[in-house]
């Protein structure tokens, strides 16, 4: 396979000092100084204690156990030996183990440095600004508000999404979730820590302006995690008509192929629409093309066995650090 000259990053090159920029930089130190003002307010309070983390293990599990995603799994992977988008696919692939333990990793993770994060943002966000200015649940009611919050998240994982192929920087924590060569109903948990602490801090603020509650919040999160199951999933699936609403398993596909005619095209997570009104949308929507990237530094997983799979995990979280450093650890 040749080296491609545009790696690391699906970006051609499209990295301009500009507006969209400045954009993302005073943006980034504005919730980076918000959450640094959450944080120092948290350990200045005589309650901070680790007491919670004593019940991680017990969160962590109550996190895993879904009963409902796991029969949706399941009927996911029928649906693969059915009527696979790819028949050279194997649905028991080393990929597989591997997702399934970025499965197990995001609970901890979620429950550990996010919350964490989140935890500061939101005390921050309240000693900026007080009570959520434009509070909506008494106008609309709660749940008319929790369906806006969802469609505006949808739109700013669209821009978060765009964010991450657009700057090589990112790209290299978004490469860990295009890695998979074979796709699956679990693919969707292979994410970098830093991509899921961006995407979750992104859609954190609209939901705390707006005023959702955490359960709300945790809801569509969940119908959320439902979806993107979903559209990994190695099924022959373009959803018809529907596709001009909803992302389809074809759809997001041709996201992940190797092919460059598709590299960014159709950003979107659950709503399609953002992809015609950005230009996004790739017209192809008939093929089933191979998923990965062809960076030839990137740890791709090589054996299921646990010791292997836990060494890629590790390797493949810090591969956007070193390379990242590279340039810095030849001088
Ligand atoms: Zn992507
Ligand atoms: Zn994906």
């Amino acid at each position: 396979m040749p080296t491609r000259t545009d790696e690391p990053g699906r970006v051609h090159a499209t990295q301009r000092a500009g507006l969209g920029r400045t954009v993302v930089l005073v943006s980034a130190t504005s919730i980076i100084f918000v959450t640094l003002i959450g944080a120092a307010q948290w350990f200045r309070s005589p309650d901070v204690s680790l007491s919670s983390f004593e019940a991680l293990p017990r969160q962590w599990l109550s996190a895993l156990w879904r009963p409902w995603f796991f029969i949706f799994a399941a009927v996911l992977f029928g649906m693969q030996w059915i009527f696979p988008g790819r028949k050279d696919e194997n649905p028991l692939s080393h990929g597989l183990v591997v997702d399934l333990c970025w499965f197990l990793l995001a609970p901890i993770l979620a429950l550990t440095i996010i919350s964490l994060q989140l935890g500061a943002l939101g005390n921050g966000l309240a000693t900026v600004f007080g009570k959520p200015a434009t509070d909506l649940v008494p106008t609309l009611g709660t749940w008319k508000v929790a369906i806006l919050a969802f469609v505006v998240a949808d739109l700013i994982g669209w821009v978060n999404h765009w964010m991450h192929h657009k700057y090589p920087s990112l790209w290299l924590f978004h490469a860990v979730h295009h890695s998979q060569t074979e796709m699956n109903v679990f693919s969707d948990s292979r994410n970098h820590v830093v991509e899921v602490l961006i995407a979750s801090t992104l859609s954190f603020i609209p939901a705390w302006f707006l005023g959702l509650n955490v359960t709300q919040a945790v809801t569509l999160a969940i119908f959320s995690s439902f979806v993107s199951s979903f559209i990994h999933t190695n099924v022959r699936i373009n959803l018809g008509p529907l596709r001009y609403v909803f992302i389809s398993p074809q759809a997001h596909r041709i996201h992940h192929s190797l092919n460059d005619d598709h590299y960014n095209t159709n950003f979107g997570t659950v709503f399609s629409w953002w992809d015609y009104i950005f230009n996004t949308k790739h017209p192809d929507d008939r093929s089933y093309p191979r998923t990965g990237i062809t960076d030839e530094r990137f740890p791709l997983e090589r054996s299921a066995r646990p010791i292997a799979v836990g060494r890629t995990i590790g390797s493949q979280l810090l591969y956007p650090f070193k390379v990242l450093a590279a340039p810095f650890s030849h001088n």
